[in-house]
């Protein structure tokens, strides 16, 4: 008995992979049955499921503040190219490009209040993305850490696994609910409750450098690191909370361009420039 073809179908809002065996019959065989039978068989198969991390600075383009509209589609865009493939995303953006909880702190705002305001920040990115998306026919939820029930859902997991598996992108929004925490720790949590097979980080250079590449001319990037090594160099590439629930829970960390266009796609499967943090 061999696979003949390996065919994939959407059935009850989940995907199955129907296998054509070709079963070869012996010689002695009745007369009447055919000499090759096709058998089809129903096994679930597993997609692969990713979370996305975007500073909300990379939703800026060249301005100095706030959402640049064509570069919000271009992600959209990139982001599509992925979901196509058949690949399961979840994605979480940043809030930096309109509040930042510590910016507030620093001019006298106690910082609990200024962190919620970043928080809104994060609503604000995700609700811009969910329009870019299903603007080119992808279907999104966003779930917020902080109940806002008149403009999107509360975080629920199981709830967004059905999302997911319904064949939905699901923005996660407002980090993990709380102040003092930022978005990469949401990040961190959502893509262990998610259980995602990598944590991919865009951001404006192409992966982890021993010293900040755009002041520093001799910096050097890394092609791997280890959690560890991230923590002891304080590489500040994510806050150590993020990094340590990411070594925690064995989930690799791909840092990469988010602004080089097809570079999201590439790193995706395996190519193009980028700095992988996994192991001990
Ligand atoms: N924030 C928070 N708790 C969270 C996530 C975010 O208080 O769980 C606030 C915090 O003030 C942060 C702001 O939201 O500065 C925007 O998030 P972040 O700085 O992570 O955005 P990014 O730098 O990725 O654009």
């Amino acid at each position: 008995m061999q696979i003949e073809e390996v065919i994939i179908v959407r059935q009850n809002d989940s995907f199955v992979a129907l296998l054509i065996l070709e079963v070869h019959m012996s010689e002695n065989a009745n007369a009447s049955s055919a000499p090759n039978q096709s058998v089809e068989i129903n096994a679930p198969i597993k997609k692969r499921r990713i979370l996305l991390k975007m500073s909300g600075e990379a939703l800026m383009g060249d301005s100095a503040f706030g959402i640049d509209p064509a570069t919000c589609a271009a992600f959209a865009k990139e982001v599509k190219e992925v979901y196509d493939s058949g690949i399961e995303v979840c994605l979480v953006i940043g809030g930096g490009n309109i509040f930042r909880g510590i910016s507030g702190a620093a001019q006298g705002m106690e910082r609990a209040t200024a962190d919620y305001m970043g928080m809104l920040a994060t609503i604000m990115n995700a609700l811009a993305v969910q329009n870019a998306l299903e603007t080119i026919g992808v279907p999104t939820r966003v779930q917020s850490a902080i109940q806002v029930s008149s403009i999107c859902e509360p975080y629920i997991r199981r709830r967004a696994q059905r999302h997911m598996e319904k064949g939905r992108v699901v923005i996660f929004a407002a980090g993990v609910g709380s102040p003092f925490f930022t978005t990469d720790t949401g990040a961190a949590l959502r893509a262990a409750e998610m259980g995602c097979e990598a944590l991919y980080k865009g951001t404006s250079v192409d992966g982890v450098y021993s010293a900040d590449p755009k002041k520093d001319p001799n910096a050097t990037r890394y092609d791997n690191l280890s959690y560890t090594e991230v923590l002891q160099k304080n590489l500040r590439i994510m806050d150590a909370t993020a990094i340590s629930l990411m070594r925690e829970n064995a989930i690799p960390i791909i840092v990469f361009n988010i602004r080089e266009k097809d570079r999201l796609k590439q790193v995706i499967n395996g190519q193009g420039i980028c700095t992988t943090i996994c192991g001990k």
